[in-house]
């Protein structure tokens, strides 16, 4: 005879112990963070309209929103008809004035990374690990007939997760974290609380804390 919980009454305590580790801690400010949002080819101005509030909110940093620039072609991958995500952030940090600290990009286009023994696979974003610059795609948010508040409610977990590779967040293993790896799927990122768990929140702030602080940065 087995002493262990049946599984639904383990769910629930593992949801009750994330709600409580996750309320548990807050963010240090990123005030002194300036960061761009830099639209690529046709975007939904609702869109980016919540990217920048989501950032806002979640990180307190100083957001700009920036004029819309053309896909750029050197990241175009024909075979699959997408753009290569690397490809997108080496073009975002070069177009970018230096004295914005961070850019976001954002693109409805379908975009695609390598991934283990894929060379070719789409992604809802992806960020440089305390880097410049993230991308995020609402290409793949739209599926399985999501509704708009559904579609912005996955804006909202993409951009503060890829926002937060930048802020030296890697995948994080805890069920639930907005760093966990959302591997492309939906079911993935809708079960996401959007929310860090108390040990990247305890990362995230050590960044703003000091790192942001750090002058002239690239
Ligand atoms: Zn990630
Ligand atoms: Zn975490």
């Amino acid at each position: 005879m087995s002493d262990l919980l049946p599984e639904a009454n383990l769910r629930r305590l593992a949801r009750t112990l994330a709600a409580i580790t996750f309320a548990a801690f807050s963010l240090a400010s990123g005030a002194e963070l300036r960061v761009a949002v830099r639209p690529l080819g046709q975007v939904d101005p609702a869109v980016l309209r919540a990217a920048v509030q989501d950032l806002t909110a979640m990180y307190d940093v100083q957001v700009r929103l920036l004029p819309s620039e053309p896909m750029p072609p050197s990241a175009y991958y024909r075979p699959r008809n997408r753009y290569r995500a690397e490809k997108l952030l080496d073009s975002l940090e070069a177009t970018t004035d230096g004295g914005y600290d961070k850019v976001l990009g954002i693109t409805a286009q379908d975009i695609s990374t390598s991934r283990g023994q894929w060379h070719d696979w789409g992604v809802f974003g992806l960020g440089r690990l305390s880097g410049r610059s993230c991308v995020v795609s609402t290409c793949r948010m739209g599926g399985g007939g999501a509704s708009r508040t559904v579609l912005l409610s996955r804006l909202a977990k993409v951009v503060d997760h890829e926002f937060g590779h930048t802020l030296g967040l890697p995948h994080c293993t805890q069920r639930g974290c907005l760093m966990e790896d959302m591997r492309g799927s939906a079911a993935v990122l809708d079960a996401c609380s959007g929310l860090l768990c108390a040990s990247c929140q305890a990362r995230a702030s050590a960044f703003l804390r000091h790192d942001a602080h750090a002058p002239a940065r690239r």
